[in-house]
């Protein structure tokens, strides 16, 4: 009696280039032995998947108002589009809730940056004023 190979649990990875730029690796666990070179390197993504984009108005700033586990890689999500009110509650896997995630985190970045330049304007538009007023003798020690 010849012994079958057990069908151990087999990983394959997968590179995932996110919308910012920044690729990221996906680990499969799967039952079914990896596909070899020879297929497409990249699997198509549907554009399903960009789910920042409102697939009424094409605005990019789709987010979600609620979401929740759906299984263990799966994401209830409740989609907001605040261009045209677009509003969607779908089941995601989990690759795509990450996709989303990154396109989140990149916003929160840009308005961050934005908010420090407008902070570095301020502050200069103050010392311009501050600088003035020291020209112009209007400042007393009783002013500060
Ligand atoms: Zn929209």
């Amino acid at each position: 009696m010849t012994p079958s190979p057990t069908p151990d649990e087999r990983q394959s990875t997968r590179r995932v280039v996110l919308p910012s730029g920044k690729t990221i690796e996906v680990v499969y666990f799967t039952d079914e032995a990896p596909i070899s070179g020879s297929g497409s390197p990249v699997p198509a993504t549907t554009p399903a998947e960009d789910i920042h984009i409102c697939p009424d108005c094409r605005s990019e700033l789709v987010y979600p108002v609620a979401w929740s586990e759906a299984g263990e890689r799966a994401w209830e999500l409740e989609l907001r589009c605040p261009n045209c009110e677009w509003e969607h509650t779908g089941v995601y896997e989990q690759t795509i809730v990450e996709a989303l995630d990154e396109v989140l985190d990149d916003g929160t970045q840009a308005l961050v940056g934005d908010l420090k330049s407008l902070v570095r304007a301020n502050m200069e538009a103050e010392v311009d004023r501050f600088i003035a007023a020291l020209d112009a003798d209007a400042l007393w020690p009783i002013d500060f």
